[in-house]
This record gives C-alpha cells, structure tokens and sequence, in this order.
C-alpha cells in the first residue's frame, strides 16, 4: 500500500484528532500529521459519528484546537441522516430526539423538523435533556408508521453536560427502549455503515480506492473503512476512551495501525 497514491484523507474527530467535541484539546501527533499533509496539498475532510452537535458544531470545536477546515468537510452522523432521509422523502416531516445539532443538520438540508403529528421519520440522537414525554411520542409517532432512525450508534459515551463530566447512555441505548416498545427495527446510521463513508468520499468528488479512513475505533472508523473499499488505519489512543459500536459481521483488521499519527509522515 503506497499512501502518497492517495488524494483523500478522512479523520475520525474524538479520540483521533481531538479529546472529544467536548474537550476540544488536540493530539500533538493528529497536529503534526495534519499539517504536513495540508502542505503537501493532500485534500482533507472529517467524518464524526458524533450525532448530538451539527456539522457546524463540530467544525467550531476543532477550529478552537487549531485544525482549520471548512465547514463543508466536516461531516456527521446528523448531516448523514438528514441525506440519507432526504434521498427518499425530500422535505419529510421529523421528530428529532436530539440537544440541537441534529435538528440544525436537518433544517439545514430541507427537513421539515415538527414537534407534531403527522410525521414520517423519528430520528434519535444523544440527548442529555430528553423528556419521557419525548421519548412516549416517538413510541407512539413509530407504531403509527413513522420509520426510525438511529443517529450514530453509541451505547454510552464520556462528555461534559451541564458542568458534569460523566458517562452517558447514547443514541443506541434511547432508540433500543423505543424498538422495544414498538417491534420496529431501527435503521442505523453512522460509522461503520460502509455507505455513510462511500457517500463523503463521493459528495467530495472522490473514489474510495484514492481515500484513507484514519481513527481510533475498529469498531466504527475501520470496520466502515474496510467495507467501504478504502485504506485504513489505526491509531492506537487510550482504549477507555473508544466508544462502543457494533460491527457485525465486519472486518475491524486495520491495513496500518501507528501508536502515533506523525509516524505517517514519513510516508506521505
Ligand atoms: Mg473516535
């Protein structure tokens, strides 16, 4: 495998380039790597399965750890749903369960976001603030017909809410009581889903066989990675912080793994 053939380079956000959008610190070594491979004009863009903070969010936080890109490389979980919903039903009417980013993702591409019935997609993001009343009208708004959808598929996460650094249960675990509830299987999208990273190497003009997945979750960034067709590689950070995923049946065997990004720099 020859890296200097590849045109795109895809990140993982937490745990790769940064702590977590919630303590946007950056890794020296995802500093050294991205730096130089912006020198050499290699073309950049981040793919996060973080659902709760829109694209926007996401691109304020790695712009505070000194990692510029424009908003239009960074893409979510949320924004994937918002296309992934938009391909089929454009203009769908959506209950979103969510702290805010989600549902700006979805205003953002033409979503009609309600609070209220009829609605055609519950949507189901990491939500800190979510109300049982909430979580009672998805049940209810799914059995009469509304398709869901599970925005990443996190079960529990380390963040900060309200001034409180805790573990907190994510999306996977909020939509399971909801397709128990109901017998509705949801549709999960996010890393590892090999189409999320097809259709970000694609929106970026790209083909998978030019692209590299960089992260440090097999589970989520290799797991897709490999699935998608493209070259992947692992970055060894502190396993307590990886967030847990399921990969199914997909392989999680990383092409390079590095226990430092600036290792890579040799070899672009
Ligand atoms: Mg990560």
């Amino acid at each position: 495998m020859n890296l200097q053939d590849k045109k795109l380079w895809i990140f993982d956000v937490d745990n790769t380039l940064i702590i977590d959008v919630e303590h946007p610190t950056p890794f020296e070594d995802a500093m050294m790597l991205w730096n130089a491979l912006m020198k050499k004009g290699y073309e950049l863009a981040v793919l996060t399965n973080v659902g709760r903070l829109s694209s926007r969010q996401v691109n304020n936080a790695l712009s505070q750890a000194g990692f510029n890109i424009s908003p239009e490389r960074v893409f979510t979980a949320s924004a994937a749903a918002a296309a992934y919903i938009q391909n089929r039903s454009p203009g769908a009417r959506c209950f979103v369960i969510g702290e805010g980013g989600a549902q700006e993702d979805f205003v953002t591409r033409g979503l009609d976001v309600s609070n209220n019935p009829p609605i055609d997609f519950v949507a189901v993001g990491a939500d800190r603030g979510m109300t049982f009343e909430e979580l009672n009208f998805a049940v209810k708004m799914v059995k009469a017909g509304a398709s869901l959808i599970c925005i990443s598929g996190s079960r529990d996460y380390l963040g900060v809410y309200l001034g409180n650094e805790d573990t907190f249960i994510g999306e996977r675990s909020i939509v399971v009581a909801i397709e128990h509830a109901t017998g509705v299987e949801a549709i999960v999208i996010g890393k590892p889903l090999p189409e999320i990273l097809i259709e970000t190497v694609k929106a970026l003009g790209h083909e998978v066989s030019d692209a590299v997945m960089i992260g440090d979750n097999p589970q989520s960034d290799i797991a897709g990675g490999n699935a998608a067709g493209m070259t992947t590689v692992l970055i060894t950070r502190n396993p307590d912080d990886i967030v847990s995923f399921e990969a199914g049946e997909l392989d999680t065997t990383p092409d390079l793994t590095v226990d430092a990004l600036d290792e890579l720099i040799s070899k672009i």
